[in-house]
């Protein structure tokens, strides 16, 4: 039989013990709320065919507002059982063969534990992750030691926990409502269900309390892009000059879209660049008479609010102006504040250098002003985007 593979994201909790006004599934973690973690991680994975979400119900547009490529959103129940056992059934409606149940407050699974998951259901009812206890355990009382627990053949249990369909829709129909289960790996074997052990991993660690937080974020990793940007305008007497968003006085301005800051324009190719996300011509069209004389720090700014929505921070920017004149150097400082403002960074994340084209060419003629930028963004690490 052809093989559907369903994960259930359950992020039906309170998170109280996470602190804050918000629910912890819905707090960001590496720049985006954490449900959406797990999500993506599902999602893009080869072996899941689709996910489905579980949270608390009346929260389904919010969740599903926030949580990025879910096939179905669903109202949990009052206790992780019921929202489990809600999850299944919404997996079942989608034709799954097996279903990997996640605990969203997990937020960065790994693809091999979720391959090996999967895997480890050709010979088994259930498969879950575990690491091998290392730690000593010992018992404590009233602030005192007690006896050590032997720590052989212990391990801490993680999630996702996979089950082909059969097996946990029975345990969840057969469960006696008046008692509360541990975990649903338990309820299969309950039933005599087999559940393997795979091999689990540290990214798999709980967040449930505040600090828990600083602890995930120190496990995300982070890749850095620059992307260049280049823009040249035509000066022109009788314009305004605008450059690097600060305004100039000079004999000629530059004419063009919008205030025609040519630095600024740059910049914004810049960002743009380090998301992939086109160029400034197809954000704003020249051709659109909105942006006629507009302030072009609003593209910057726009620019900046693509990366942030991808996770990213700018953590520098370079500009370089070519020209022979207005001589660049008396306004140095004044542009880098600004640009720095308008990036919200601290001006010493900001450089601005200027040349001259040594009187050759378009820039050296006094016909034109060129810029070219470069920016450097931290992005999460992630395949999906
Ligand atoms: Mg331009």
């Amino acid at each position: 039989m052809q093989q559907r593979v369903i994960a259930v994201v359950v992020a039906a909790g309170g998170g109280s013990r996470a602190g804050g006004d918000v629910p912890k599934q819905y707090r960001p973690v590496a720049g985006r709320p954490m449900l959406a973690h797990a999500v993506a991680a599902f999602a893009r994975h080869p072996a899941i065919d689709a996910v489905i979400l579980v949270v608390p119900p009346g929260d389904e547009a919010r969740a599903a507002a926030l949580a990025g490529p879910v096939d179905r959103t669903i109202a949990g129940g009052a206790t992780r059982r019921e929202s489990s056992a809600a999850g299944v059934a919404a997996a079942e409606a989608l034709g799954a063969t097996a279903v990997l149940i996640h605990d969203a407050a997990r937020p960065f699974p790994p693809a091999d534990v979720i391959a090996a998951v999967v895997a480890a259901l050709a010979h088994a009812e259930g498969a879950m992750p575990a690491l091998a206890v290392a730690d000593t355990l010992a018992q404590g009382r009233d602030g005192m030691l007690g006896d050590v627990t032997p720590r052989d053949g212990l391990f801490r249990v993680q999630t996702p926990q996979g089950f082909r369909l059969a097996a946990i829709r029975d345990a969840h129909a057969r469960w006696n409502p008046a008692e509360e289960a541990t975990d649903d790996a338990q309820m299969v074997r309950r039933l005599g269900g087999r559940v393997a052990l795979v091999q689990g991993s540290a990214m798999l660690d709980k967040v449930t309390y505040p600090q828990d937080f600083a602890a995930a974020e120190a496990r995300v990793q982070y890749e850095y892009r620059t992307a260049t940007g280049f823009d040249v305008h035509r000066l022109e007497p009788g314009e305004e000059l605008w450059l690097g968003g600060v305004r100039i006085d000079h004999s000629h301005g530059l004419s063009g879209h919008s205030d025609a800051d040519v630095g600024l324009h740059a910049l914004t190719d810049a960002l743009l660049g380090t998301v992939a996300a086109g160029d400034i011509g197809q954000h704003f069209p020249p051709s659109d008479p909105q942006w006629r004389g507009a302030e072009s720090g609003q593209f910057l700014r726009h620019a900046l609010s693509l990366v942030r929505a991808a996770g990213g921070e700018v953590t520098f920017a370079d500009l370089t102006l070519i020209c022979e004149a207005p001589k660049i150097g008396p306004h140095r400082d004044a542009i880098r504040e600004r640009v720095a403002e308008l990036l919200d960074l601290p001006p010493t994340r900001v450089s601005l250098k200027a040349t001259t084209t040594e009187r050759l060419g378009f820039t050296g003629r006094g016909e034109g002003i060129a810029a070219q930028a470069a920016a450097t963004v931290r992005l999460p690490l992630r395949i999906d985007a």
